[in-house]
């Protein structure tokens, strides 16, 4: 019987994506590529990837710059935490003298690198044996072999990257990572998997036994929490107000509106009755406010952010909502905001 290996090789010579990451084994930027990938489409990642690698060209670049600079490139992508790590793994090199580490277990050790991103970049960067095992690979890999094992346990990690290294093709590392992570994104798709013209469908186990759509199976439901955020949109004179978030918390580092977050979806008497108006106020003159934009529903991984803004007008000297940065709206582009600021500020600035 034909190798698997030899089948997926075969299907990705046919199929496979060009993309700029592919045609290059400098590990500086293949890790950029797979981080970013992680948490975007292909068509949204390419842009990122682009501007990344132009103004941080090298891992002493990424290294150099500012913790602002860095989320200011990343803003829009999400996952907050990832450019972090990339920045601090940066000047970690940079530290131990700007060569990037050259084995599994070097690369490992990169803060917020783990075991898909560690075998990607030692795969792709220096042809090493190490199977790269992303959620396109779980599900080839579950549906082929009829794994019914959940892919997000102890165990389940384990066996499927025991089967992961079995099917490797330990000669052509790079090439079968790239073939198995395109066929799961084109091929063997989430919905509708293309099983008919599949190169694989005489060995697949669930195209035979019609559990194509039941695979791969996840102990652990994602838990999604409401946050209902009210934001004060303030202008000063000719200035606004904005804030760095600290805090173990989503969007850290990155700036904002003051922000009052309520325990649930607040009505206008609410939000200037509350106590925290107040103390973000800090006994100073209370502006005139008004909502601007109520309802807005702000999708994240593991939050829904229920937002509300309301737009506050202070005289230009005014001294309430101490400790925030005045900025002018031109400015504003200088610092990393959420996304949801974004749409906000296209809209109403
Ligand atoms: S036959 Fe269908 S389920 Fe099996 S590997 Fe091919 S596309 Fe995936």
């Amino acid at each position: 019987m034909e190798r698997f290996a030899d089948m997926i090789e075969a299907w990705y010579e046919q199929h496979g994506r060009d993309l700029p990451w592919r045609n290059t084994d400098n590990p500086y930027r293949i890790w950029i590529s797979e981080v970013i990938l992680q948490q975007t489409r292909v068509a949204q990642g390419y842009d990122y990837f682009l501007r990344f690698v132009e103004r941080f060209p090298t891992v002493q670049a990424l290294a150099g710059a500012s913790e602002d600079e860095v989320m200011r490139m990343w803003q829009g992508l999400g996952y907050y935490s990832r450019a972090r790590h990339l920045h601090a793994a940066a000047r970690a090199i940079v530290r131990r003298g700007g060569t990037f580490p050259e084995t599994y277990e070097g690369v490992r050790a990169l803060p917020g690198i783990g075991d898909y991103t560690a075998a990607a970049i030692c795969a792709f960067a220096y042809g090493l044996p190490r199977a790269v095992v992303d959620g396109n690979v779980y599900r080839v890999l579950a549906r082929w072999a009829g794994i019914g094992e959940p892919t997000d346990t102890a165990k389940g990690k384990r066996l499927f990257a025991d089967l992961a290294g079995e099917l490797l093709d330990k000669e052509r590392p790079a090439a079968y990572n790239q073939a198995i992570m395109d066929f799961g994104a084109l091929q063997c798709t989430p919905r509708l998997p293309d099983c008919p013209s599949c190169p694989l469908a005489g060995t697949c186990v669930a195209y035979a036994e019609g559990r194509v759509a039941e695979l791969p199976v996840r102990a652990h439901k994602t838990k999604v929490t409401d946050r209902y955020f009210n934001y004060i949109y303030v202008r000063a004179g000719a200035s606004i107000l904005i804030r760095r978030r600290t805090g173990n918390d989503i969007w850290k580092g990155l700036y904002e509106f003051p922000l009052i977050e309520s325990p649930g979806e607040w009505g206008e008497e609410a939000f200037y009755a509350s106590g925290a108006l107040r103390e973000l106020l800090a006994g100073g003159e209370s502006p005139l406010f008004r909502c601007l934009w109520r309802g807005v529903r702000h999708v994240l991984s593991h939050q829904v952010i229920h937002a509300t803004f309301y737009e506050a007008v202070l005289p230009d000297d005014a001294d309430s909502f101490p400790g925030y940065v005045r900025v002018s709206p031109d400015e504003v582009d200088r610092y990393a905001l959420p996304r949801l600021l974004h749409q906000f500020l296209e809209r109403f600035a």
